[in-house]
């Protein structure tokens, strides 16, 4: 890959064509955002364009043998470090400084790339300090963090910082095609899931699968009133743990809110193309005939308002109550 195909934060990938284009590139860069695995792939990608011998000024061939070298982790002059245990020791930086000092192997640059660079310990960060304070031409260290508020001031003041924008939905649908993920199952994936690109796995569309299965069947059952005491009792039970319970609460009221929108959308037009659950079409048309907007649109409002009491936090049983009751023909009449 080169810097040009990364997808998403295009603003950063500007700037960091820029600093190649004009031949001005920081000594030392902090790339600051939510997702380390994306933070990663565009500090490689940097690397390679900075070390490649055959692409052009500003991004990379990714055929030479440097770039073929550094996506297999095999360049000596591109450094992938990350904390020892539970900080960086202050070996690992001596070593590091150690190593800042001497020319670079094979080309002109040497880069280091420090996953979760907050983690040093404060010997260790001052004297990674100084190698910042006196950088060499040839060094570039990129510092990847998640929050940057535990980067000491003194190593954010020498640093460029760039700033990451957590991937779109869509972004992360592109994203997931580019690994290969079919792209039906990428705008599902890419919808339902935490938009930790590095998290995705086959193991976890799996049990999205599993969840948004499991969740329809039980709108289904509040929807159409039957075995809707097995529910309760089900929730009852869980509620005896509380933190996962409202893990799971909380779950379960999102997928059934966009199950829900998804009714919506069928009971305004049978024949939109944007339902979310668009694999569940058939079903969702048999609930759509059971209800209308009215009573859908009520549903929806009350999901949110529940969502909003879990923050509140709220008794779990009033939590329970509250959502089976909106289903109940007499809770719709009440409320709505
Ligand atoms: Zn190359």
């Amino acid at each position: 890959m080169s810097l040009a195909e990364l997808i998403g934060n295009t603003r950063i990938k500007a700037t960091l064509a820029g600093y190649l284009r004009n031949e001005r590139v920081p000594s030392s860069l902090i790339f600051a955002g939510s997702d380390p695995y994306h933070q990663l792939q565009f500090a490689m990608n940097f690397a390679k364009a900075l070390v490649c011998q055959k692409g052009s000024h500003f991004d990379a061939c990714d055929r030479c043998r440097p770039c073929l070298a550094i996506d297999r982790g095999l360049y000596p002059d591109v450094r992938v470090l990350e904390p020892d245990g539970q900080f960086y020791r202050k070996a690992q930086l001596d070593e590091l400084i150690a190593t800042a000092c001497q020319r670079p192997m094979q080309g002109e640059r040497r880069v280091f790339i420090l996953r979760d660079a907050q983690r040093p310990n404060e010997s260790a960060a001052n004297a990674f300090l100084k190698t910042l304070e006196e950088p060499l031409p040839s060094n570039v260290f990129i510092l990847l963090t998640t929050n940057i508020n535990l980067i000491l001031p003194t190593i954010q003041s020498r640093c460029q910082i760039l700033k990451f924008m957590p991937l779109s939905n869509h972004e992360v649908k592109l994203e997931l095609q580019r690994r290969g993920v079919d792209p039906e199952k990428a705008r599902l994936m890419a919808f339902f899931s935490a938009q930790c690109v590095e998290d995705l796995s086959e193991a976890d569309w799996q049990e999205m699968e599993e969840k948004r299965r499991s969740m329809l069947c039980i709108m289904e059952r509040l929807i159409r009133q039957s075995e809707v005491e097995d529910i309760l009792l089900d929730l009852y039970d869980r509620s005896r743990g509380r933190e996962a319970f409202i893990a799971y609460f909380r779950e379960m009221v999102n997928l059934i809110s966009v199950l829900l929108r998804d009714i919506m959308v069928l009971l305004v037009d049978p024949e939109s193309g944007t339902l979310i659950n668009s694999d569940y079409k058939e079903k969702l048309m048999e609930l759509a005939a059971l209800t209308d907007i009215d009573k859908t649109f009520f549903l929806i409002r009350k999901m949110e308002f529940l969502l909003r009491d879990i923050q509140r936090n709220l008794n779990a049983r009033v939590l329970i109550l509250e959502f089976i009751n909106s289903y109940s023909p007499q809770g719709m009449a009440a409320n709505g």
